[in-house]
């Protein structure tokens, strides 16, 4: 279903799209971090993955709750985004040998994924707010806090070492 289709006819009907989208996103992620790790070098970076593959497992079932609470079975639908910044990252990470440039270009990618991620939270909480989807919006908050304290680690990691090695 594309986004702009005659089945969205309503807030409602636009609010659970996104749900979908991001149910699939979030999925995707959880297919794409693992190679990510694997890749990784610098030690704090293939912490932050993993910590963010166990985070972004429970952002899964916290996106079921949110289709329980709109009385929907949990389902997605495509999303040629992240699909393209998943896409990209595979790409570029094939044409790097060396390891530090590697590592800054993973901090790069998992970035655009995380900036991806915070503007459909932050659609979806106002738009729950609007709603009066106030359990729902709550659980979206919680997975935006974690979307955005993954982006702050992943520029401190890029500023503080990566960055730095990778121009030495
Ligand atoms: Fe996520
Ligand atoms: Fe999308
Ligand atoms: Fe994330």
């Amino acid at each position: 279903m594309g986004l702009f289709t005659k089945d969205i006819k309503s807030m409602d009907d636009l609010f659970l799209h996104v749900v979908q989208d991001i149910y699939y996103t979030e999925q995707q992620i959880t297919k794409a971090l693992p190679e990510m790790i694997e890749k990784a070098t610098n030690r704090e970076l293939t912490a932050a993955f993993k910590s963010h593959l166990a985070e972004t497992k429970k952002q899964v079932s916290r996106l079921e709750q949110v289709f329980e609470l709109l009385g929907q079975s949990p389902k997605g639908t495509s999303c040629p985004a992240i699909d393209g910044i998943i896409a990209e990252a595979k790409e570029i990470a094939g044409e790097i040998d060396n390891k530090k440039v590697l590592d800054a270009a993973l901090i790069a990618a998992a970035q655009a994924v995380e900036h991806y991620e915070i503007t459909r939270y932050g659609s979806l909480i106002a738009w729950a707010d609007e709603l009066g989807h106030e359990a729902a919006a709550k659980l979206l908050k919680t997975t935006l806090d974690e979307e955005k304290a993954t982006d702050k680690m992943l520029s401190s990691i890029g500023e503080k070492k990566v960055n730095l090695k990778a121009a030495g």
